[in-house]
């Protein structure tokens, strides 16, 4: 069990998932929880970090900063997402491992599977076969996370564990429709049409592939559940079992939002990877499953976004 005053160095606290877990570890009465936002202390930079472990001594590490993006700006910047993920991942692990921390939680994403993996994907499918090319640097350097945590526990013992998350989404996400990620892109887009009075919006790609939707909420969920109950280096895929299309998601999304206008279909943008459905018998097993279902979760990340973007 862990306790409320162990010191929890959450990386990464102001993204989508980090101040979900922040949200959910204050909610359930942790008081340790130690705040470093980029000005205050840069991950990338190893002195700083190095400094920060010896001086703050967190018992257990959540690793959620990384450069995070939709397709369109993980195609266009490779060597960003590969070099700053690595960099900061690299420096925070090892510093992690330096300075005794008890446990670590690295947190991948579905993208490490190859493109064409079994649906449901298994976590076995892991290093069998080709990547997505549109973000193959950022799964690059995922893969590469979790080797270093499994090359930690190897060769140190070190209790360090990686869940995978699907695609997430949720209160802080990026609506920046350049560089987000689907489900909050046709939030915004779907909003402003419906403000504009506009007759359509403009949905990327061919809306065949498929994609699982998970509220970050739920992911906050199971990193504790995980952090209290899985101390093995093998990887945990972390989703809610269902998948829909990225027409059906466009339409859920107008709906929910009250847009009643058409969908636009871009056919210049990539659609990616076909199908994303992660296989989550090992989690469910585990003992853990989602609370939030699509829509609910729609729903409440729209009311967030009126409240916090839209104003
Ligand atoms: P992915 O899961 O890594 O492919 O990342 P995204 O969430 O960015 O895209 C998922 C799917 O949604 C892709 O097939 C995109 O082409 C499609 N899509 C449709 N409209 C949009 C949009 O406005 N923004 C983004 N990012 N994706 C969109």
């Amino acid at each position: 069990m862990m306790d409320k005053s162990e010191k929890i160095f959450v990386a990464g606290y102001r993204g989508l998932v980090g101040s979900a877990l922040i949200r959910r570890l204050e909610a359930e009465g942790f008081t340790n929880l130690p705040k470093r936002d980029r000005s205050q202390l840069d991950l990338a930079d190893e002195a700083g970090v190095q400094n920060f472990f010896v001086q703050d001594k967190p018992a257990i590490v959540i690793f959620a900063a990384a450069k995070v993006g939709g397709i369109k700006a993980n195609n266009d910047f490779p060597v960003e997402f590969l070099l700053d993920n690595l960099r900061v991942q690299n420096t925070v692990i090892r510093a992690a491992h330096e300075s005794g921390v008890r446990k670590l939680l690295f947190l991948g994403s579905s993208c490490i599977y190859p493109k064409h993996a079994p649906q449901p994907i298994p976590e076995t499918a892991l290093l069998t076969g080709p990547l997505e090319p549109t973000n193959e640097a950022y799964a690059i350097a995922k893969i590469a996370g979790i080797k270093l945590c499994q090359a930690y526990a190897r060769e140190y013992r070190a209790n360090f564990i990686s869940a995978m998350p699907t695609n997430l989404y949720g209160p802080n996400d990026n609506f920046d429709l350049e560089t987000s990620h689907v489900l909050a892109a046709l939030l915004r887009k779907a909003h402003e049409a419906k403000m504009r009075k506009a007759r359509e919006i403009v949905v990327w790609g061919s809306g065949k592939p498929r994609r699982e939707f998970l509220h970050v909420d739920d992911v906050a969920g199971a990193c504790l559940f995980l952090l209290e109950k899985y101390d093995s280096p093998e990887i945990v895929n972390v989703g809610c079992g269902a998948d829909i299309s990225i027409r059906e998601l466009a339409e859920l999304i107008c709906d929910v939002v009250g847009f009643d206008g058409e969908l636009a279909w871009d056919a210049t943008k990539p659609d990616g990877t076909p199908r994303k459905l992660l296989d989550v018998t090992k989690l469910n097993n585990l003992g853990w499953r989602p609370t939030i279902p699509l829509r609910d979760g729609i729903v409440r990340t729209y009311d967030w976004f009126l409240k916090n973007v839209a104003r």
